[in-house]
This record gives C-alpha cells, structure tokens and sequence, in this order.
C-alpha cells in the first residue's frame, strides 16, 4: 500500500546522508543557538524534523518517553525494562528547553524549533 512512499523517504533519507543535502538549518526556539545543520523534514508533520546529528544539545538519558495516540509523547510506562521503542528527551544544552528526542537507533526526532531554508 505504502511501499512507494517507503521507497521515496528511505530515498530521501539516504540522500540526506551527504553533507551539503538538507531541508533545513534547525536552531533551539528559545535562545537560538543552531543545533542542527543535517535534517530531513518530516513527510507529513511539517514542523518535524529527523537528523542522525545535533550540536549544542544534551540528551537525558532517564527521561524516558514513547509515542502515544495522534504522535504525542507520553511518558514511558514504569517498569523494570524500558520498552523497545522508548525515547530520550533531548535538550538545548545553553538554556535546557525541549528540542526533541532521540530512539533506540540514534536517530533524532526534532520539533518545536525554529527551521530556516
Ligand atoms: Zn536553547
């Protein structure tokens, strides 16, 4: 059903490897400092971007959250084992505001910042 658009992003995610190839230069909304110069907006969430990259940020590695309905982060659920899919809270390292997070596979899910073309 999806497969072409799979193909398409994993397409565009590769490409995105390549220095020089990006949607967009992200800065942290609340003090500006640049934290990502590498990203690949995301295909349906105008406002979200994905970087395998980030400068100027800090990842808490206790704050543990997942996906909850409609793409909202909810706090991951209590227990001795984290679930597979859990994610880190990543904060602008200068002021400490919310930048995104990062999954299991290192990947950054960035949003809430400011994007420039
Ligand atoms: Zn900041």
């Amino acid at each position: 059903m999806h497969d072409k658009d799979a193909d398409e992003r994993d397409a565009a995610w590769v490409a995105e490897q390549h220095p020089g190839a990006t949607d967009a230069v992200l800065s942290c909304a609340m003090c500006f400092t640049q934290i990502c110069f590498v990203c690949q907006r995301h295909v349906r969430f105008p406002d979200q971007f994905r970087a395998r990259a980030v400068v100027h940020c800090r990842t808490l590695e206790h704050e543990k959250y997942v996906f909850g309905p409609r793409g909202l982060l909810v706090p991951a659920p209590d227990g001795p084992v984290p679930p597979p899919d859990a994610l880190r809270l990543v904060v602008c390292a200068p002021c400490g505001s919310r930048v995104g997070v990062v999954d299991a596979d290192g990947d950054y899910h960035l949003f809430g910042v400011l994007a420039s073309f």
